[in-house]
């Protein structure tokens, strides 16, 4: 493979074996003084993710570049893993990939073999347009949320969706991320780890200083002056010893897991109820916070899904303003950041 592909996509199996060609091996990667810039680079590759959700640009001119950036790729992958946090692996997944798809917009040939590594099944036709059976469109365009993704609104002949560069590279962005996900984290060595000490310190820290920024709370714990009036009419509930739908549970235990409350948290608030189980209760707790399976727990309801369900309860003159019930916290506590509603 030529040394600017193999560290344009460092993903890729030539890459790897490019590396190797040069000398590369892993236990060189992480001791050895020779490898200084490829591991800064690693560095940074996760730290521009956890900041910007991009991996920043590097210069590739020379031989040497390329064979760092090469080895800069299984050194942030080795920090991710070792970490260990399912917020900065999909975050870091999701740069890697963005980067891809920025990269393939100047560089036509590189999309085949690319698709072919990634198990993305296509062929273009003699119009220029990249076909895919639906089956393999569906696979990769799930995540996608506007309706012009939706297999209705494709062009489908034949079982074939067809596709022009933009849409399908925007496809082989959310094979690679998904691919990424899975394969993280890495097993790490205990030697490694050692010598991985002072780097994996520095993103926890930037990781965590994210994190706290990005929490609706600033990381200061939740206030209840701050909450929606949904929020507070079906906690005061739930306390009461109401019965509680299944929706209004689900949008009172993902919303306060948003703020930052853990399990324990979470169900000292039900136990204030006259008749609460923890047997009843903790269990669904625990799936909907995401420690039952071991994940990320699921993401509350925005205000559209609260009022079909019918849970919309006494909305103020700040509901008219935001669209999310976790924005109505920011704003009144100030750590609203962003300027367009979500
Ligand atoms: S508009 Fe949104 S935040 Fe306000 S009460 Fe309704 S669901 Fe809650």
């Amino acid at each position: 493979m030529d040394s600017l592909r193999a560290a344009r996509y460092p993903f890729l199996r030539g890459s790897a074996e490019f590396a190797e060609e040069n000398g590369g091996d892993l236990h060189a990667l992480v001791t050895s003084p020779s490898y200084e810039d490829a591991r800064k680079r690693g560095v940074e590759r996760v730290e521009s993710a956890i900041r910007d959700h991009t991996v920043s640009d590097v210069s590739l001119l020379q031989e040497y570049d390329r064979l760092m950036e090469v080895l800069s790729y299984p050194y942030a992958r080795m920090l991710v893993s070792t970490v260990g946090d399912r917020f900065l692996t999909k975050r870091y997944a999701l740069s890697e990939a963005s980067r891809m798809n920025y990269l393939l917009q100047g560089d036509l040939s590189s999309v085949a073999p690319i698709a072919q590594e990634l198990d993305v099944n296509s062929s273009i036709d003699s119009e220029g347009m990249i076909n895919m059976h639906f089956t393999d469109y569906l696979r990769f365009s799930h995540v996608m949320k506007a309706s012009e993704w939706k297999l209705i609104n494709t062009d489908l002949r034949n079982g074939f969706v067809r596709l022009g560069a933009e849409k399908f590279d925007r496809l082989l962005q959310n094979a690679l991320q998904e691919r990424i996900e899975k394969e993280l984290p890495l097993n790490i060595p205990p030697e490694f780890k050692s010598a991985l000490g002072r780097d994996v310190g520095r993103v926890s820290m930037l990781l965590n200083e994210t994190k706290k920024q990005l929490s609706p709370t600033g990381g200061e714990g939740m206030s209840p002056d701050y909450l929606p009036p949904c929020i507070k009419t079906i906690l005061a509930n739930a306390q009461n010893g109401m019965n509680l739908p299944h929706s209004a549970r689900f949008a009172l235990v993902s919303f306060l897991h948003a703020l930052g409350l853990t399990y324990e948290q979470i169900i000292a608030l039900f136990a204030q109820s006259p008749d609460f189980d923890e047997s009843k209760s903790g269990y669904q707790i625990r799936h909907i916070t995401g420690e039952e399976r071991g994940g990320e727990g699921y993401t509350p309801p925005e205000c559209a899904t609260m009022k079909t369900n019918g849970i919309c309860f006494d909305p103020d003159p700040l509901c008219e303003r935001i669209k999310h019930p976790l924005n109505y916290y920011r704003i009144k506590s100030g750590n609203y950041q962003r300027k367009d509603d979500r």
